[in-house]
């Protein structure tokens, strides 16, 4: 598992340098992450809306807003038919990739970079669904 050596990065938007957990994912973005933070996205979202309201909201009023029902219903009938493979493709993942997983929620959270946390101090058990 990698660690990336910064914990933080500058805003292409606001130019400030925040957290990494400021910034959103993104997978074709440096790291995963999103070149803007999650601040600035959210107000440039907020401002296109404004900005776009005639836009937006015809939006809504076609194809999307139309079908709701039937999407929803589409939908539905996806995960079902889907679910135990999905399910299965996402035990799959957690576990191939739980020390990360791992790591991001105790970042996330806590602010703490696992591979810096002292071996002597680290018991992990990781415990499989199956
Ligand atoms: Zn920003």
């Amino acid at each position: 598992m990698t660690v990336s050596a910064s914990r933080f990065r500058l805003c292409t938007m606001c130019r400030v340098e925040k957290v990494l957990a400021a910034f959103g994912n993104n997978k074709n973005g440096k790291n995963g992450l999103s070149g803007i933070c999650k601040a600035c996205r959210n107000s440039a979202q907020k401002d296109y809306v404004r900005r776009n309201k005639g836009k937006v909201l015809s939006g809504l009023n076609n194809y999307y807003y139309k079908n709701q029902k039937a999407l929803l219903l589409q939908k539905q009938q996806y995960y079902k038919q889907t679910k135990e493979s999905q399910v299965k493709k996402s035990r799959r993942y957690r576990r191939k990739h739980s020390e990360a997983i791992w790591s991001r929620w105790l970042y996330r959270h806590y602010g703490v970079i696992l591979a810096e946390i002292p071996a002597s101090l680290v018991s992990i058990t990781i415990i499989n669904p199956e």
